[in-house]
């Protein structure tokens, strides 16, 4: 989804950075770009880009992610839907 953003400072996303062992496998899943890894470990880069959809939890081998999978997801496609709604009734522009 195109200039898609997540509400800012809401997402749960937590990363246990002395667990992380820099295997990269968030970084393959994520569909947002959210993670970085570098000298071995994660780092969270863009974490209101979260839009709680759990693979990186899911798919991390030694649980250093945690994340309330689910209702973020539905939450974000809802919000962005009423930005574009927004933009649409105010004469900006939205998509393409
Ligand atoms: S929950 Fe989904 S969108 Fe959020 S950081 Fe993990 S993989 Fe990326
Ligand atoms: S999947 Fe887990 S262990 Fe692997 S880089 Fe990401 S946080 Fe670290």
């Amino acid at each position: 989804m195109k200039g898609f953003r997540y509400l800012n400072n809401v997402a749960t996303l937590e990363l246990d950075e002395a667990a992380c062992i820099g295997c990269g496998r968030c970084l393959e899943v994520c569909p947002h770009q959210v993670f970085s890894v570098e000298n071995r470990k994660a780092a969270l880069i863009d974490k209101d880009a979260c839009m709680e959809c759990g693979a990186c939890a899911r798919n991390c081998p030694v649980k250093a992610i945690r994340v309330e999978a689910g209702v973020g997801c539905a939450s974000g496609i809802i919000n962005e839907w009423l930005r574009e709604r927004n933009l649409r009734a105010s004469g900006g522009e939205c998509c393409s």
